[in-house]
Parts: structure tokens; sequence; C-alpha cells
């Protein structure tokens, strides 16, 4: 089942998320309803908070292969690091050069409830940081130099309050 995506500006993208206590029926169903969500968006990965859960859950699909990840933190980062361009799911239309930490290790449990410790580099290990930073209410934006942040400030205060409008009118419509 494919979900909406929560756009910038909403406060679910702010929070912290909560750790998995229990890998049960509906967080499976979240798992699956958050992959169907990535593919309808052709993104390559999709974090709970975008969908307005504060879970620890994130899946990551590159190259046909598909993650997920529940409760996975960073546990090593090399010192070497990468500046690439990245976009997000929830900032449609913003594309901007992030620094990053070139390789990254990570520890998850899997869906099965399986520990798992894989590291990646190039896209893969970007898709974990930037995923997991959005456990951390972080979205890429915020990482972004000052200069490009100066620039792309109108635009994200307009998108913010775009989206607060919209969730008043679907609160308006639910009352
Ligand atoms: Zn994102």
């Amino acid at each position: 089942m494919v979900l909406e995506i929560r756009k910038y500006g909403d406060p679910v993208l702010k929070k912290e998320s909560q750790n998995v206590e229990t890998i049960d029926d509906n967080i499976k169903k979240l798992l699956d309803d958050m992959v169907d969500t990535m593919r309808e968006a052709s993104g390559v990965g999709l974090a709970a908070p975008q969908v307005g859960i504060n879970l620890n859950v994130v899946v990551i699909e590159i190259e046909g292969k598909v993650r997920k990840l529940i409760n996975p933190e960073i546990i090593a980062k090399s010192a070497e690091e990468e500046t690439v361009e990245e976009g997000c799911l929830s900032i449609p239309g913003v594309w901007e050069k992030v620094k990053r930490a070139a390789r990254v290790k990570v520890k998850y449990t899997n869906e099965n409830g399986e520990e798992v410790i894989e590291e990646g580099e190039g896209l893969l290990g970007r898709a974990f940081q930037h995923e997991i930073d959005h456990l951390k209410g972080v979205v890429f934006v915020e990482r972004i130099s000052s200069l490009a942040k100066n620039l792309l400030a109108k635009k994200l205060l307009k998108m913010k309050k775009e989206t607060l409008r919209i969730m008043k009118e679907e609160e308006g419509i639910k009352l």
C-alpha cells in the first residue's frame, strides 16, 4: 500500500524517532508499505517519519536489492568525506551538495529479527546516512553550506508554509 509522503515543514520530520521494541505484523506491514511508497516515488530510500511515523525504521533499494532496517545506527564512519548532490522525497525539486563520510558501517535488525552489520560506500553509504538522519529529525538541507542555505531559504519557507496550509485544510475536512 502506497502511503502519503510528508513534506518539508511537517513537524513529524523534525521529531526524533523511537526504537521498535517488537517486530510484529504491524512493523512488517509498515516496512512493506514503505517499500511500495518508495518505489511509487522512484526513491532509493525512505524513513518512517516521511510517512508520518516516528519509529526507527528505514527502507533502501539500490541496484534491485531491498534493505529493511529496524533500529539502524551508524557505528563507524570513515574520516574521508565526499561531497555529492542529494535530493529527498520530502523536499521535492531541491537538489543540493552535501558533504558526508565516504564510508559508514551500520548496525541494524532485519525483519527476521537478525542483527546485521553492513558497510556502505557510494550511494549506499550516502543512503544510510541520509535516512538515519531522518530518524533524528534532520533533513539534508540542514547539512548544506551556509551559502546554499541562504540561497534556498525563501524556497524552503514557501514550502513549509504550503505544507502547513495543506495540513490545516485536511484537518478542517476531517472536522
Ligand atoms: Zn530524505
